[in-house]
């Protein structure tokens, strides 16, 4: 392992408003700059603190301080004190890793062990592809702490490798100890694709150059039920990326796949991805902008048994949840269109800012409005290694339907 940065952390204590002090009650792991009424003494990212009622003086939360965010306290503990160490951290990387003990039982290799806030690791997750384990920092907050957690996560995988990966605002505000986006911190990559397995389909990732840390793990159970959907069906899937659900349509014996994605390099992907589990039926890939690509698969006539619409995300801010609902709604109309009678439409929506609910009634009601009828077979949100402990966590939502 590299040697990591050795960074001494401080205690101080604050206090925060009362609104805030409801939401840690509940075990809400944010508090915003704004929320923060007393600060003892000046802070550095990653610095323990500690919050206190106002009345009583008692303790109400540990969280760890971060300079660079509005959400200036990121909450690790709740309700009692706690001696933030090595053995902290071992037994939260247990329980995490516990929860995930059903799927590993699986024939699957690819797993999230660490699911940020969820998991007690706001800003931090670690991802498994394989026999190589992949760090993306969202924080600052960590850096202090790498050197603890790194050995030990590396423990309870197995894992012979290990990548760190940092989102493109902490790149940007540098501030990095000289760690770096896509570095090897320990092992050595043979080859940046990784080869892993979900449900006994063969697929691979790019862990330095791939979307968030090479791959989608938290639609895997879509995945898999849009496989078993898809023997000697007629599949296409929007938005591709690298072929997660066609690969999965294709290794269980769709007669045909098209999948389609703005991006060239992704489709070439998701055609090596395909191969890798010697399928039977054609692969089709049509680089294209997909709104544009269906309304000309309409103006064909083209039908098929299953459509899946999985758009990248529409509405990361507040401001953005309206053009996210109209461009939800047409999705929906446009792949309708294209479902066989019988068939089923899949439709996906990853934007944080969007509610389930309000994700489901205006794709539902947009397909209403072209006169289809249909039945909802199912909806589904995260997969079990995405476990959800308070409601900015959840984004990602999917509706199944069925065309009668
Ligand atoms: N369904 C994928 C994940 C989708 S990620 C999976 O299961 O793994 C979003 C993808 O949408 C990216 O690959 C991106 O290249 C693609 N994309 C973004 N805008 C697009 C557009 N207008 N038309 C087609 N593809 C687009």
């Amino acid at each position: 392992m590299i040697e990591l940065p050795e960074i001494k952390t401080q205690r101080i204590a604050v206090k925060v408003k009362t609104k805030a002090e409801k939401i840690i009650r509940q075990h809400h792991p944010w508090v915003f700059e704004s929320s923060i009424t007393k600060q003892n003494a000046d802070a550095n990212a990653g610095d323990l603190v500690i919050i206190f009622d106002q009345k009583k003086n008692n303790f109400l939360a540990l969280g760890l301080y971060d300079p660079y965010s509005p959400i200036r306290i990121k909450i690790i503990q709740f309700d009692k004190g706690a001696t933030i160490n090595e053995d902290w951290f071992s037994e939260k990387i247990r329980n995490a890793y516990n929860k995930r003990i059903p799927l590993l039982e699986t024939d699957t290799n690819s797993y999230r062990l660490l699911n940020g806030e969820n998991d007690n690791f706001p800003g931090l997750i670690a991802d498994v592809y394989k026999n190589v384990l992949v760090i993306k920092l969202y924080s600052h907050i960590w850096f202090p702490y790498l050197k603890t957690i790194l050995p030990l996560l590396l423990k309870k995988t197995g894992a012979e490798v290990m990548v760190m990966r940092m989102s493109r605002r902490l790149q940007s505000t540098g501030k990095n100890f000289n760690l770096t986006d896509g570095q090897v911190i320990s092992g050595e990559l043979d080859n940046e694709v990784v080869v892993f397995k979900e449900y006994g389909v063969n697929f691979s990732a790019n862990v330095i150059h791939g979307h968030k840390t090479g791959y989608f793990l938290d639609h895997r159970e879509n995945r898999r039920k849009v496989g078993l959907l898809s023997q000697n069906k007629k599949v296409l899937d929007v938005f591709s990326y690298a072929g997660g659900f066609s690969v999965h349509a294709l290794a269980n014996n769709a007669a045909e796949v098209t999948s389609i994605d703005i991006s060239a390099q992704a489709l070439e992907m998701a055609k090596q991805n395909a191969q890798l589990n010697s399928p039977s039926g054609t692969h089709y890939t049509l680089t294209a902008d997909a709104f544009e690509a269906l309304q000309s698969l309409i103006e064909k006539k083209k039908k098929f048994d299953l459509v899946v619409i999985d758009p990248p995300s529409f509405a990361k801010k507040e401001i953005e949840i309206d053009r996210a609902l109209k461009s939800y709604a047409r999705l929906a109309k446009l792949g309708i269109q294209l479902v066989d009678k019988g068939g089923i439409l899949v439709l996906a929506s990853c934007s944080s800012r969007v509610l389930k609910e309000e994700f489901f009634e205006t794709s539902e009601s947009a397909i209403k409005s072209l006169g289809f009828k249909f039945t909802v077979i199912e909806k589904t949100e995260h997969d079990v290694d995405h476990p959800i402990t308070f409601p900015e966590g959840a984004y990602l939502k999917c509706g199944y339907y069925k065309v009668v």
